[in-house]
């Protein structure tokens, strides 16, 4: 079932999405060449701790995952696509990262994740990034009130393939309120005007992810959780919680 937000609760999710904003900005700005991912995991956490907000990430335990989540961020370094559970490992040049974070702040969600390198960029994967928060922006266009679900999975898949990349099937965006994760799914990839009538008050989770090699092969890692690519090419994630309103799509975790 899709609830329906008040213009009221948009504003205080919008709060939620600031902070998720504000963590994502930290990271990004600590991430360096040297920095470990639980260096990372811990900069976030301050940024929550400020804002009293929680983590709707930290002791997550979906039904595929053996064990709870034992972080605020999703840290999924070049052949992870997502997932990533924080490690000692330490960032080296050319790392491309993808950071996913969450918060919880008057019962509200907000989610939303980045894609950069760290040090000196291989020209492919800037590309790569460069097609994913294209991909994004599109999919956030297509958010309007008489457009469907279907309309912004094609917007996404579409920049997708046309940028030659993969998609993994099975995972996406997601519709997002007083808990992360609530219907509708939304997928990467889809057909145009098919699926759920958007309304004003949706407020979905918009997340395109993209495998560099052009293939949609993934697999578990055997921590359970890091979804990484079969063929070890790189991949990039990027995320917003976008409400869908009268007056267009309003992202609420714009940073
Ligand atoms: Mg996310
Ligand atoms: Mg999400």
């Amino acid at each position: 079932m899709v609830e329906l937000k008040t213009d009221t609760s948009i504003d205080a999710m919008y709060e939620a999405g600031q902070v998720v904003g504000r963590a994502l900005t930290a990271v990004h700005k600590a991430a360096d060449v040297g920095v470990s991912l639980l260096e990372l995991d811990e900069v976030a956490r301050e940024v929550l701790r400020e804002a009293d907000a929680t983590s709707p990430f930290l002791g997550y335990r979906p039904s595929f995952a053996p064990t709870p989540f034992p972080a605020v961020i999703c840290a999924s370094v070049n052949d992870a696509i997502v997932h990533g559970i924080p490690t000692g490992y330490r960032l080296r040049d050319g790392d491309l990262v993808s950071i996913d974070c969450g918060a919880q702040l008057g019962g509200w969600a907000g989610d939303s994740a980045m894609s950069f390198v760290v040090g000196t960029p291989r020209p492919a994967d800037l590309r790569l990034i460069e097609t994913a928060e294209r991909a994004l922006a599109a999919g956030i266009e297509a958010a309007v009130v008489g457009n469907r679900i279907g309309d912004i999975a094609h917007a996404i898949g579409t920049v997708c393939r046309n940028g030659g990349y993969g998609i993994p099937d099975g995972f996406g965006g997601h519709g997002i309120g007083r808990r992360m994760h609530e219907d509708p799914p939304v997928p990467n990839e889809g057909r145009p005007r098919r699926g759920m009538p958007l309304r004003h008050g949706m407020v979905l989770a918009i997340e395109p992810m993209l495998i560099g090699s052009g293939k949609d092969g993934y697999h578990e890692a055997p921590d359970g959780w890091t979804l990484k690519t079969n063929d070890g090419s790189r991949a990039a994630h990027v995320e917003h919680t976008v409400a869908i309103t009268d007056s267009g799509p309003r992202i609420l975790t714009a940073r």
